[in-house]
């Protein structure tokens, strides 16, 4: 039997809980029929420009035939073995290329089934590697305010005290320390105070405190803001002073999203331990890794658990693994340098109108990113249904409107998404 359209709808109202949303009464999701390209297809058959990139996974648009050959060729041959004393290919070849493309100095790679489990990951080993060095009381984080780094426990105490609700969670949520987030703006120089809070925590912390996990130049989900590779650098610099590991989670700008392979490459910054997700299997399924260097590896595994304490049923799933090689294949054949540098030259233009919107706080765009900030929090339902009206996925959240769209998006689609964005805008504050 195929559900219609309002089948589908009241059936997925009735019982099917969707990300961050309400279940009494909440407004009707969009029911998508296929995807390919930089289009979504609804049942009705309208189609969206997508401007979401799945929540910036799928890089090179939906229904890629190159992923999806080597996606049926690994199916058609193991799709799951359990990784306990199991080895093969897509997961050493998918190891040795994150190695590879990696700053200096990552070399063992922890792979995981989401975003959050690569971030509980990193703050296990975190906890590990100290304890192994004799200081297990080094076992609380340090982060910036205005971060997202998931939504299980671990990750979620290291979430902006403020959106991730923290007095919600205080009796269980480990109390770690925040301090501010750094300004607003990529080319802004570090002035010394901008570093001054971070420092004197540090300071006065640091015998406590294994890591400092942050979002490298992009806090996303957080606040969609960017901030300076100086003030990046001067944190790495502050952490390697109070013997605190450096913690990046790429999740978000890993492969290229902010500009360069990796967000940390514009500070020429080697963290301790590098979290990657989302886009590393081009949005086709869920997959992560945690890197970490060879000196932390080896002091874990020399600790008293003589092991790292971590290992997820489906890890290093050979579908996923052998999607991300594709995916990472795509990535190194396409010139994703241009395509960014495009995306974000046209999205610099096609949202600067909205400057002069008398509704808009600000609008700010770094590699394929583009973020209208407005002045007050919107009414998902009524944006999202203007959207849609206008031929366009969006999916804004709060105070923030922004696309983060696939590299792959041609002038033509992107002036449609922003000029769809920007009158769906216009109608809401009309
Ligand atoms: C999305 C995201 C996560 C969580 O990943 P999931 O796959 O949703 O669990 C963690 N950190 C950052 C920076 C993210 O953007």
């Amino acid at each position: 039997m195929t559900l219609n359209t309002e089948q589908l709808i009241a059936m997925d109202q009735a019982h099917v809980w969707h990300p961050y949303a309400s279940m009494d009464n909440p407004p009707p999701a969009y029911p998508v029929a296929s995807a390919e390209g930089v289009r979504l297809t609804l049942t009705d058959g309208r189609q969206l420009i997508d401007g979401m990139a799945s929540w910036w996974c799928a890089i090179h648009g939906y229904n890629h035939p190159y992923i999806n050959e080597a996606m049926q060729a690994q199916m058609s041959n193991m799709s799951h073995v359990m990784f306990g004393g199991i080895t093969h290919e897509p997961a050493v070849k998918l190891a040795q290329r994150l190695v590879a493309m990696t700053p200096a100095g990552l070399d063992k790679v922890f792979f995981s089934d989401s975003g959050s489990v690569a971030v509980e990951v990193a703050i296990k080993m975190a906890l590990q590697y100290w304890h192994a060095c004799g200081k297990p009381e080094k076992n609380r984080l340090i982060t910036i305010r205005n971060g997202y780094h998931g939504d299980t426990f671990g990750a979620m105490a290291v979430c902006d005290p403020v959106n991730g609700m923290h007095s919600l969670f205080t009796s269980v949520l480990a109390q770690h320390f925040f301090c501010a987030a750094p300004p607003l703006g990529v080319h802004r120089p570090c002035a010394t105070e901008d570093l001054a809070e971070l420092k004197s925590q540090l300071q006065a912390n640091h015998e406590h405190i294994a890591a400092l996990i942050l979002e490298p130049i992009v806090q996303g989900a957080g606040g969609m803001r960017f901030y300076s590779p100086d003030w990046l650098a001067g944190a790495a610099e502050l952490c390697k002073q109070f013997d605190v590991l450096l913690i990046a989670d790429e999740i978000a700008t890993g492969f290229g999203r902010s500009g360069t392979l990796f967000a940390c490459d514009r500070a020429k910054v080697q963290p301790d331990i590098m979290c990657l997700g989302k886009a590393i299997t081009g949005g086709t399924i869920s997959f992560a890794a945690t890197l970490t260097s060879a000196h932390i590896a080896t002091s874990i595994s020399r600790g008293e658990a003589s092991c790292f304490m971590h290992g997820p049923t489906f890890m290093g799933n050979p579908m996923a693994c052998a999607i991300a090689n594709a995916s990472l294949d795509l990535l190194e054949q396409s010139d994703w340098q241009s395509q960014v540098a495009n995306l974000e030259k046209g999205l610099e233009q096609l949202l600067a109108p909205a400057r002069e919107f008398s509704f808009v706080e600000d609008v700010r765009v770094l590699g394929a990113i583009g973020v209208v900030q407005v002045t007050e929090a919107v009414d998902l339902g009524r944006i999202q249904a203007m959207l849609v009206e206008e031929g366009v996925w969006v999916r804004p959240f709060g105070k923030l409107v922004y696309v983060m769209p696939p590299y792959v998006m041609n002038d033509e689609d992107l002036a449609q998404l922003c000029g769809g964005m920007l009158r769906a805008l216009q109608g809401y504050f009309a």
